[in-house]
């Protein structure tokens, strides 16, 4: 059997994808069979995935594992996923970030610091969803293209699942970010091209090969599923409670889309009150296309060419754009974009304020948290959330000439008195 057989959903074994139910068209809502599919048959639009939900309790997500396995009941994952090596992410640090909420004029304000997970950024939670797809599909290769941190991500999850990994990036990719990918697997492959082409060829080899799982093409509403736990997390960190207002960085756009499904979900299975809350999303203006669309107030998103030090939110062409400019819209918040001069600052703000080093990913959120908060569109009297997706390591070129030695003296103390430093 190969991932790409149509009859691979006649093998699967019961509970491959535990609460999951069928696949589900997040345009016309037509359902079909759980597996290796991401467009819908009726009228090309994206399936997601739609569950039976058992009766979850909190006592129950909190006797789990310190990773997001303790939220397996809700994921398409089957229930004995902890048998199956893999990174174990999650449950990162959710933290009180008070001397950033004074600088910014922010009562309340939350750092949800996913730079601390295996591969150092927030990808390593849908990477593990996908592997257990590509495991239960019985894929023999394990890829993706990546703008980066996934290719990092599925690389060394591959490794520890001890399944053939092939990564794509854009040739003009940072080094940290090649190396901490080549690190895992020999099938680093570097393309000529932007990230959108470098899905667009994915794509193509998703359709020709047999047995490939790539994680965010041919298993996409899989791997998407990842990202519900960063909302469970910050919910249950919280103590079971929602959030105010939170801002989100936008490169496809699912992730965002992902944790406002998370919060809602929590809702409707009665593990935290309803109440109102406002999603933003954060984009760097050299690939914008969500935030212009919201501005200009259309609901298109026109593809653009990206040209931003935030590589790892360089999507031109956002899959899942639409629907954050829906649940922005809908929710109250708005899609704000900073300059790369901004993103460059807000890394030194993090850092100095709060000893969080981000990556231009977390540049690119908090510098969007400045501004919106600047104009007035973020209420500073609301407690309000802000996700750092990456680590500042993986992209050290930013900030490199902005921070470094305050002087370089001799070995003597006179020296030291001499240059006058504190
Ligand atoms: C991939 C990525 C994002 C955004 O992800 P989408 O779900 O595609 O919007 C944000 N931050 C970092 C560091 C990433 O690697
Ligand atoms: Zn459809």
């Amino acid at each position: 059997m190969t991932i790409t057989a149509p009859d691979s959903v006649g093998t699967l074994r019961d509970g491959a994808f535990g609460p999951a139910r069928s696949l589900v068209c997040r345009e016309c809502g037509t359902e079909r069979e759980l597996g290796p599919h991401y467009v819908c048959h009726e009228c090309f639009g994206p399936l997601e995935i739609g569950y039976d939900f058992g009766t979850v309790t909190r006592e129950q997500i909190e006797a789990g594992p310190r990773n997001i396995w303790r939220y397996k009941a809700l994921l398409p994952v089957p229930d004995d996923i902890e048998q199956s090596p893999n990174l174990e992410p999650g449950f990162t640090r959710l933290l009180e970030a008070k001397n950033l909420g004074a600088e910014l004029g922010i009562a309340k304000l939350w750092v949800k610091d996913d730079s601390t997970n295996p591969t150092n950024s927030f990808k390593d939670r849908v990477v593990a969803c996908a592997l257990s797809a590509a495991r239960e599909l019985n894929a023999r290769v394990f890829a993706c293209p990546s703008t980066g941190n996934l290719a990092n991500a599925v690389a060394a999850a591959g490794a520890r699942a001890g399944i053939k990994t092939v990564v794509f990036i854009p040739s003009d990719l940072e080094t940290p970010k090649q190396v901490n990918s080549a690190i895992y697997t020999e099938n680093l492959v570097a393309v000529d091209g932007t990230y959108d082409d470098v899905n667009k060829l994915a794509s193509e080899i998703a359709g020709e090969e047999e047995g490939w799982a790539f994680v965010n093409v041919n298993v996409r509403p899989f791997y998407a599923e990842g990202s519900k736990t960063l909302g469970y997390e910050i919910a249950e960190q919280l103590g079971w409670r929602l959030p105010d207002q939170i801002v989100i960085p936008v490169a496809s756009g699912s992730q965002l889309t992902k944790v406002h499904k998370a919060f809602q979900e929590l809702v409707a299975l009665g593990l935290v009150e309803a109440k109102p809350y406002k999603v933003f999303g954060a984009q760097a203006t050299g690939c914008s296309p969500v935030a212009t669309a919201y501005k200009d107030g259309v609901d298109a998103i026109r593809p653009v060419k990206p040209d931003t030090i935030a590589k790892s939110l360089a999507i031109g062409n956002p899959a899942d754009g639409i629907y954050v400019l829906d649940i922005c819209r809908a929710t109250g918040g708005t899609v704000e974009d900073i300059s790369d001069d901004e993103v460059r600052d807000a890394i030194v703000l993090l850092a100095r304020t709060e000893g969080i080093f981000t990556e231009t990913a977390g540049g690119t959120t908090v510098g969007v948290l400045k501004k919106l908060t600047e104009t007035g569109q973020l209420d500073p009297d609301l407690e309000t959330v802000v996700i750092n997706t990456g680590h500042g390591l993986k992209t050290l070129d930013a900030v490199s000439d902005r921070v470094g030695p305050a002087a370089t003296i001799a070995p003597t103390y006179d020296a030291f008195v001499a240059a006058n430093l504190i």
